[in-house]
């Protein structure tokens, strides 16, 4: 009996790929090897991460980096660094930021449910500019000046969630924020791959950029990436260590925290609540290195050939499948499955339910589901998952629209 058998759960067939609800990505076997190995001994974790900070600079070309608890956790750390900065009172204050400036500009069509985050650290989010596309009342998107006009002395910094298409583009706004003297955090969680984007948005002049470890990196689910400014990422890292030593004893590792002294050892800080553990560390490290190598890309073939047999299978059933393969040669390709039936919204929320709650339990990609879309992703599926998968969606299609 499997370890979730014995706790009354059935495993999953996952074609929904590195959803946080569902688990996550993949590991692989490299990256499970190195958290076995990890687990077995101990080091101090301010030298683990210090080791971490010169990995992410090689990936990344960032001055210094973290692996975090996420890229949520992540933000809350970007966000308690550029608050407090090497201010040992403010960081033992935070997210109490009254009296100093904790105003960080956000455009107001970049808001989005994961920015709980960046308040979390006591920020409080300026919304600046509309979205005139969205509410169909116009045409322009949030601009420079808008910025401008919403600086206060109050204003710590600039928060930017990264989209391809985000406006203004990132290097315009980082160029106007450092004429300000403002830094620059940007969340760009599950933006890789391409796996340019590790330098990219670093290169454009962003300060900090936070990156999820249990996406397309295919680390631990509790795992990211926080990297930028050797400063800011001191800050994070102290906020987030464990503290508890005496400030005689305390020796921090230079390349992560300078060479400067600091006036005393902080308290446990913001990020204490978000510790990641040595073997989640290593284990990131290793996936990171796999990621960057372009290690993933020869699955591709692979994976396309399973969605091509799904799609196949589905010959006569009332759907049209669409196969996406994006031309980056890194990008996994997905399969749009279409229902042609009336009212498809409902039906495909039907569909869902059933393959769910059936056995095995089956989880398609819901992102379309409100325009009678499943999508499958191919990359936890295996030829014996895909073939269920197709076969249980062809007698669920049958059942729900005979
Ligand atoms: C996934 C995601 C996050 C959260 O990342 P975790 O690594 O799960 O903490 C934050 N922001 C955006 C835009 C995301 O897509």
């Amino acid at each position: 009996m499997g370890v979730y058998e014995e706790l009354g759960l059935s495993p999953i067939i996952n074609a929904s790929g590195t959803v946080t609800r569902l688990g996550g990505a993949p590991w692989p076997a490299e990256v499970l090897e190195a958290f076995c190995q990890a687990a077995r001994q101990c080091v101090p974790l301010e030298q683990l991460q210090a080791a971490a900070s010169r990995c992410i600079a090689e990936a990344t070309g960032a001055e210094a980096g973290i692996v975090t608890a996420g890229a949520a956790a992540a933000l809350t750390l970007g966000a308690a660094a550029i608050l407090a900065r090497a201010d040992l009172g403010r960081m033992e204050r935070l997210p109490q930021a009254e009296g100093f400036p904790h105003e960080l500009l956000v455009a107001r069509e970049q808001r989005n449910p994961y920015d709980h985050a960046v308040r979390a650290a006591g920020a409080r989010l300026i919304e600046v500019g509309f979205h005139e596309p969205q509410a169909g009342s116009g045409v322009r998107r949030v601009e420079l000046w808008e910025y401008e006009a919403a600086c206060s002395p109050q204003t710590a910094g600039v928060f930017y969630v990264y989209q391809p298409d985000a406006q203004p583009p990132l290097e315009k706004l980082t160029a106007w924020a450092h004429g300000r003297g403002l830094p620059v955090l940007v969340d760009a969680a599950g933006e890789l791959p391409p796996r340019a984007n590790l330098r990219a948005l670093l290169a454009a002049g962003a300060d900090l950029v936070a990156f999820s470890g249990g996406k397309a990196i295919r680390g631990p689910q509790a795992t990211g990436i926080l990297c930028g400014s050797k400063a800011l990422i001191a800050s994070a890292a102290l906020q987030m260590l464990d503290t508890d030593d005496y400030s005689e004893l305390w020796e921090p590792p230079a390349e992560l925290f300078g060479t400067e002294r600091w006036p005393g050892l902080p308290r446990q800080g913001i990020g204490r609540g978000f510790k990641v553990a040595k073997e989640q560390i290593v284990a990131l490290l290793v996936a990171l290195r796999l990621f960057a190598a372009g290690a993933y890309d020869r699955e591709l073939t692979e994976q396309r050939a399973l969605l091509e047999e799904i799609a196949h299978a589905l010959a006569g059933c009332p759907v049209e499948c669409r196969l996406n393969v994006p031309a980056d040669g890194e990008s996994l390709p997905l399969l749009e499955i279409a229902l042609t039936s009336g009212d498809a919204r409902r039906l495909a929320l039907a569909i869902c339910r059933r393959l769910r709650s059936g056995n095995p339990p089956i989880y398609l990609g819901h992102g379309l589901l409100a325009q009678g879309k499943f999508v499958v992703h191919p990359l936890h599926l295996d030829r014996a998952a895909a073939r269920v998968l197709a076969q249980r969606l062809r007698d669920e299609l049958a059942a729900c629209t005979s």
